[in-house]
């Protein structure tokens, strides 16, 4: 439990709360975000609203306020339990992570920050070169990836388009000697637009267009004036899409600093100057049209083959030709227009998720921890920020959001096996008594979703590996049959008295944090990978290296049998259940983001949309578990290890007839025995208080 500030400001803990229902929680959300206090305890776990002004709360003189100690000793923060998860790293050689969950526009990415800056502040007092050199490259590559993954959406302005895991290492000092990056899921797009309408891209042409030089814009065969370009100019789609055209301000600047970060990082200059090309080189494929005029915009296709150092010709062929094999003979089918358009956009947006993909490699290479030695220095440790996209529930919802609200569950089943489930459980184990707490397992879900042969997932996979044409219609067939008896799963087909599912596209699944309601339609063509064979060779023939080492298996034949390649949702299935496992490994500690509005105001408090999060969020199930549980708990062997000298029955040894007693001795003679409980093998306290108690009396 935090030290309380005037009550004026509501309560800090909401394990303090009088009664724990919905009313009380959400009125004391409010007051504190109407006073200004945006964080909030659950015991471990920091609840956030995101205040959308700049709060003087995270400078140096606070950060010494945080640094070193006790969580429940300082008003909650963020670096409460960034400097939480440092101590467990640091003293006790734990790994640990801080899981950063919430919708878009809740403030995941601007806590993640104030994050890794609160860890990089604290570390290095010897100011060691090595470690503040990786420290800056930790901070840089933030800029780097924001660059080239995030987008201005109507829900934000500064939108995360893809997930993100990040490790840092500790040395036995426990400065960062290192760290790796892990991504999940690119750009979640929108219904009903294609890639042609990324806004994540738009971003970066603007930032090109605005900060390159005149001489490098000539050689990108760019010209500054982005009305020449009809699909990022103001006017045309612009108004489609939810990009504004205001984004472009300051632009020139913001290039700069990412050329900037790219070389601090340790990007050679012809790497950089590789990462432009690709960016002009999808801008002028995506402008490039087809209507059978390819030939005569002949210019495009050599300025294309220039920027990936390829040859014009098979730029050519590779847009509109599809090499096929039947039996023993290899032939050339030209595409109809459709299909070549289909092509070309395929093509765009797979070079720019592997440019991507190639940048954190390339920063995973910089920041690997290299030569450190366990035998001379101890455990290298580690704490992880994941930064994950929320559950998420639009008007339309397709395969984006049915990966995204997966990737929930998942994370939400972590959540209640580490903390409510351990946490029963070991009471149970200890003989503690235990009141049962009722709280919905969501297993039944991820199951639904992920099961082998059974499962959504499964099913998806077994209808994009049919031989000829598939539809969504087929898959929600499919589904049907097989899931028809789930009581989380329903489509119109199976019960068609129902009003709520208008369409009969759609299908709904019941999550842990509501219904949702997903069109088929798109889901076979995202989940296979659809990208044309002849691109994959047409850039792996390049003899710019770096394009080259970014299309491996561009090397086989056409005759060559290649393996089928893993569908997009087992590949984000195959990486969420490696999230999972790594993050089960570590010691957790939550920050749990909340929306205020969604108006980007700082005075608004939204209670409908507030109390929504707070429900799909489990907070007040959060609270229960904590009031239930123990603050604190630890072997009798290991308390009296600690504590013996504090008390004259134990210290320098006891004679009773065992630990427990000795424990239970010591704690009665200071006067805490109301306060705890004893288990089989260990000692349960149940306030932070009264252990904070002990370790004063432990300094003496
Ligand atoms: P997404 O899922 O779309 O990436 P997100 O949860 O990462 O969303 P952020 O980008 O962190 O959201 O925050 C959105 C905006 O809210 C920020 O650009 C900033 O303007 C404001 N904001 C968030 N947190 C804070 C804060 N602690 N102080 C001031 N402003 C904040
Ligand atoms: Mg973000």
């Amino acid at each position: 439990m935090a030290e309380q500030e005037s009550l004026e400001f509501g309560k800090a803990d909401f394990v303090l709360m009088d009664t724990v229902t919905m009313p009380e929680f959400m009125a004391n959300l409010r007051l504190r975000f109407e006073k200004g206090r945006i964080y909030t305890f659950i015991g471990e776990v920091v609840v956030s609203v995101n205040p959308y002004k700049n709060l003087n709360i995270y400078g140096r003189d606070t950060i010494e306020q945080y640094r070193g100690r006790e969580l429940y000793e300082r008003p909650p923060h963020l670096f409460a339990i960034a400097d939480a998860a440092y101590k467990a790293m640091k003293r006790r050689s734990k790994d640990t992570c801080i899981v950063i969950s919430g919708e878009s526009g809740a403030g995941k990415t601007e806590a993640s920050k104030y994050i890794m800056h609160y860890i990089a502040a604290i570390t290095n007092p010897g100011q060691r070169a090595e470690v503040e050199r990786v420290k800056n490259i930790l901070l840089k590559s933030n800029c780097v990836l924001e660059a080239f993954g995030n987008a201005k959406t109507n829900r934000n302005d500064n939108s995360s388009r893809f997930g993100k895991y990040m490790d840092i290492n500790f040395d036995f000092k426990g400065d960062p000697i290192g760290g790796h990056i892990n991504n999940y899921l690119l750009e979640k797009k929108k219904e009903g637009f294609s890639f042609f309408h990324s806004p994540c891209l738009k971003l970066l042409f603007v930032q090109l267009l605005q900060g390159g030089s005149d001489q490098m814009l000539r050689s990108l065969h760019l010209q500054k004036d982005a009305s020449a370009y009809s699909y990022i100019s103001p006017g045309s789609l612009m108004s489609q899409t939810s990009l504004s055209p205001q984004c472009s301000i300051n632009d020139g600047a913001e290039f700069k600093a990412v050329a900037d970060a790219m070389k601090v990082i340790g990007f050679k200059q012809e790497e950089i100057q590789t990462v432009y090309k690709i960016v002009a080189a999808i801008l002028h494929l995506v402008t490039s049209c087809f209507c059978g005029e390819l030939q005569r915009r002949g210019n495009v296709v050599s300025i294309i083959a220039d920027l990936l150092s390829t040859k014009s010709d098979m730029v050519e062929k590779a847009l509109l030709f599809r090499t096929v094999a039947t039996g023993r003979d290899v032939i050339d089918k030209q595409h109809t227009e459709q299909e070549a358009t289909y092509g070309r956009d395929a093509f765009a947006k797979a070079i720019y998720e592997r440019l991507f993909a190639w940048i954190v490699t390339h920063i995973n290479d910089v920041i690997e921890v290299k030569n450190y030695d366990t035998t001379v220095h101890g455990k290298n440790t580690v704490i992880g920020v994941l930064d994950i996209y929320g559950f998420e529930i639009f008007d339309n919802n397709s395969f984006e959001q049915f990966c995204i609200n997966y990737c929930n569950e998942k994370l939400q089943q972590l959540f209640i096996q580490l903390v409510l489930k351990q946490e029963q459980e070991e009471y149970q184990r200890e003989g503690i008594p235990w009141k049962h707490i009722d709280y919905f397992n969501n297993q039944v879900i991820v199951d639904l979703v992920e099961q082998q042969h059974k499962g959504i997932i499964s099913i998806l996979d077994d209808a994009c590996m049919n031989v000829g044409k598939v539809t969504d219609e087929m898959f929600l067939e499919a589904l049907n049959n097989k899931l028809g008896k789930h009581a989380h799963f329903s489509s119109r087909k199976l019960c068609a008295t129902d009003k709520t599912l208008e369409f009969d596209r759609d299908f709904r699944i019941k999550h842990y944090a509501g219904d949702v309601i997903y069109s088929v339609t798109g889901f076979i063509d995202k989940n296979k990978d659809t990208l044309f064979q002849d691109f994959k060779r047409l850039m792996y023939n390049s003899s710019n290296p770096v394009l080259k080492m970014m299309w491996p298996e561009g090397k086989l034949s056409i005759t060559e049998v290649t393996k089928r390649p893993l569908t997009a949702a087992t590949l984000f299935k195959n990486s969420m259940i490696a999230l999972v496992d790594n993050l089960a490994s570590k010691e957790p500690y939550y920050v749990r983001c909340i929306k205020p509005n969604d108006k980007k105001s700082p005075q608004l408090f939204d209670e409908e949309r507030c109390r929504h999060q707070v429900e799909y969020l489990g907070l007040l199930e959060n609270v229960r578990v904590r009031r239930a549980g123990f603050a604190y708990r630890q072997t009798y062997e290991k308390f009296l290890h600690r504590y013996k000298m504090i008390s004259e029955f134990t210290w320098p040894n006891h004679d009773l007839p065992s630990d427990k007693d000795a424990v239970k001795k010591l704690i009665e003679c200071h006067g805490f025995q109301h306060d705890v409980a004893y288990g089989k093998t260990k000692i349960f306290i149940r306030t932070p208080r009264t252990l904070f108690t002990l370790e004063e009396l432990h300094a003496k």
